[in-house]
C-alpha cells in the first residue's frame, strides 16, 4: 500500500469516529456506548496498523484464513486488539474460528452451534458469540431465519450462559433498513443481550440511531475493495 493510502486511513477513522459520536447524540445516546469494529478484510496487515496507530483496537475479518494469516502477529504488538469474525462460518472451521477470534458473530445454526461448543472445550479460548439473524429472510443469506430466532437464542443461551452475548444482521441490500435494525434491537432486548451488531459503511448512522451498539465498518475506513 502507498503512503497516500496509509495516511488516508487515519483520516477516515478520525471522520468516522465523528460521525459515530454525532450519531449517537442526535439519538440521545452516549457514544462510548457504540464500538467502531473496522472492517479490514482483504486489506493488509499494514493497513490494519495503521488504523491501531489511530487508537482502534476492534477489527473484524470474514474469513478464519485470513484472520489467521495476519493477526497473530498484530495480536503479539497490540495484545489489547479484539478480532471479530464476521463471515459465514462452516463447521470445520470452527476449531480455527475459536483460536483466532475474541467474538464470533456469526452462530446461525444448530450444527455450527454444536461445532463451536465443541472447539471451546477444547480450546482455552472462550470467544464472546452473537447470533446472526437474517432478518431479511433471503434466501441467499447466511443467519437463522426470523421465525426461528427466538427458539434458537434461547438455545444457545441455555448452552453458552453469557458467552452468548448479542445479535447480528445484515438487512438487505434494497429498502429501509431502519425497521429491521429495530427488529434486532428490540429481539436483543427481549433475550437480555447487550450486543446489537448492525450498520455497515452505507447505513451506520441510521443503525446507531436505532440501537446498533457495535458498527462494521470497513471500505469507509480502508477504501473500496478491489
Ligand atoms: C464487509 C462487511 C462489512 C463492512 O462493509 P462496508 O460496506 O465495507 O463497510 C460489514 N459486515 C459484514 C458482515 C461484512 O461482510
Amino acid at each position: 500500500m502507498s503512503d497516500p493510502v496509509l495516511s488516508a486511513i487515519a483520516g477516515n477513522m478520525a471522520r468516522i469516529r465523528d460521525r459515530i459520536a454525532s450519531a449517537a447524540l442526535r439519538a440521545g445516546r452516549n457514544p462510548e456506548a457504540v464500538t467502531l469494529v473496522a472492517v479490514s478484510k482483504t486489506n493488509p496487515s499494514e493497513a490494519v496498523l495503521a488504523a491501531l496507530a489511530t487508537g482502534q483496537r476492534h477489527f473484524g475479518e470474514n474469513r478464519v484464513q485470513e484472520a489467521q494469516a495476519k493477526f497473530p502477529a498484530l495480536r503479539e504488538a497490540f495484545p489489547d486488539l479484539r478480532l471479530h469474525i464476521i463471515g459465514g462460518l462452516q463447521t470445520n472451521k470452527a476449531r480455527d474460528a475459536v483460536r483466532v477470534a475474541d467474538v464470533i458473530e456469526t452462530i446461525d445454526r444448530p450444527k455450527l452451534a454444536d461445532a463451536i461448543a465443541d472447539a471451546m472445550a477444547r480450546a482455552e479460548r472462550r470467544p464472546l458469540l452473537l447470533v446472526q439473524v437474517n432478518v431479511g429472510d433471503e434466501p441467499q443469506k447466511s443467519g437463522i431465519p426470523t421465525a426461528e430466532a427466538d427458539d434458537f437464542i434461547q438455545a444457545c443461551q441455555a448452552r453458552f450462559g453469557a458467552g452468548l452475548a448479542g445479535l447480528m444482521c445484515i438487512p438487505p441490500a434494497e429498502g429501509d433498513p431502519a425497521p429491521h435494525f429495530d427488529w434486532l434491537a428490540e429481539r436483543a432486548a427481549r433475550h437480555g443481550l447487550g450486543i446489537v451488531s448492525m450498520g455497515m459503511s452505507g447505513d451506520f448512522e441510521t443503525a446507531i440511531a436505532h440501537g446498533a451498539t457495535h458498527v462494521r465498518v470497513g471500505s469507509a475506513i480502508f477504501g473500496a475493495r478491489g
